[in-house]
């Protein structure tokens, strides 16, 4: 009988990794038939300011849809294009895309708003990444200061020096830079403050915490005075309920983005809400 177990487990673990294996494939597959196919676009969630009052920005958002299989996260598909190499390309692709828009919504009396970019670390540390903001921008005719990237800790990770001379090389073009994910990564707070940046987003994983209790809170506040004390803009990921945004607007936080105030929106709907 322990025999039969044994083999049962066995079996179970060959099973959830051959399935596991079978799904990756299958993004992959999703993925290459999304690049080819043009399925895949771009979804803007507002950055609220809350001392002025109104929108100021827009995150993009990957999207996929695929007729027959569906909708993918990019919590999904992203760490694969990372892996098969395919982020690359999928990369500038959606800066192209993101500044593209940010400049119809200029030329269509919308010229206010900043556009935030999500960057893989593995973008940011190709060859000629500078180059190619730079050549989107020229291409596009989008303003440097209406872009912001957003990376992550692991950015600096692997080389510090590297990652803050090419961060400091987009940062003299204009183009603002944001640090995503604050507090889940790596040990970010040795880095902080030789990181050129000029925004810092407080991860949704704190955000969710707020009120819960109220040791919780003081993540968020540490966050928001640590962020003012570098003269960075905050922004909360993640808002939810009106008691965290209660919360952020008593400890001063300047920008809120999450289900509350609005979801990721396809691009009419954003011009809609503006
Ligand atoms: P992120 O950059 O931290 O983006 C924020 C995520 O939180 C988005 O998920 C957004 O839809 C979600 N979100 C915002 N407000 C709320 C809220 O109130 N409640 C909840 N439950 N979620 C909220 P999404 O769109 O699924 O993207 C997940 C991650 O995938 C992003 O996290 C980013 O790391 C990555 N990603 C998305 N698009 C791109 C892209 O174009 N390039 C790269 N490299 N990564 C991308
Ligand atoms: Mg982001
Ligand atoms: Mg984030
Ligand atoms: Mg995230």
């Amino acid at each position: 009988r322990s025999k039969d177990t044994g083999k049962n487990r066995l079996t179970l673990f060959d099973e959830s990794m051959q399935q596991e294996i079978s799904r990756h494939s299958e993004i992959i597959e999703i993925l290459r038939h999304a690049i080819e196919n043009n399925e895949i676009y771009l979804v803007y969630q507002p950055q609220y300011d809350l001392a002025l009052e109104r929108i100021i920005g827009f995150e993009a958002l990957m999207r996929i849809k695929n007729p027959t299989l569906g909708n993918l996260s990019p919590t999904e598909f992203i760490p694969i294009a990372e892996e098969s190499g395919m982020i690359n390309d999928l990369g500038s692709w959606a800066l192209k895309e993101a500044c593209r828009f940010n400049k119809h919504l200029q030329n269509n009396g919308f010229p206010f708003c900043t556009v935030a970019v999500n960057i893989s670390t593995i973008q940011l540390n190709q060859k000629g990444f500078v180059t190619l903001v730079v050549d989107i921008l020229k291409e596009t005719g989008l303003s440097p200061q209406y872009l912001e990237l957003e990376i992550t800790e692991s950015a600096i990770a692997s080389s510090i020096r590297d990652a803050v001379s090419i961060l400091e090389e987009l940062q003299s073009i204009g183009i603002r830079i944001s640090l995503d994910d604050f507090g889940t990564g790596y040990s970010s707070l040795n880095y902080l403050t030789q990181m050129p940046i000029n925004t810092l987003k407080i991860d949704k994983a704190f955000i969710d915490k707020i009120n819960l209790n109220k040791k919780d809170n003081y993540v968020a506040e540490a966050i928001i005075s640590l962020a003012h004390n570098l003269e960075v803009k905050v922004v909360a990921e993640g808002v939810e309920d009106s008691n965290q945004l209660n919360l952020l607007k008593e400890k001063n936080c300047d920008l809120i983005q999450g289900y509350l105030y609005s979801k990721p929106l396809e691009p009419d709907d954003l011009i809609h809400i503006l």
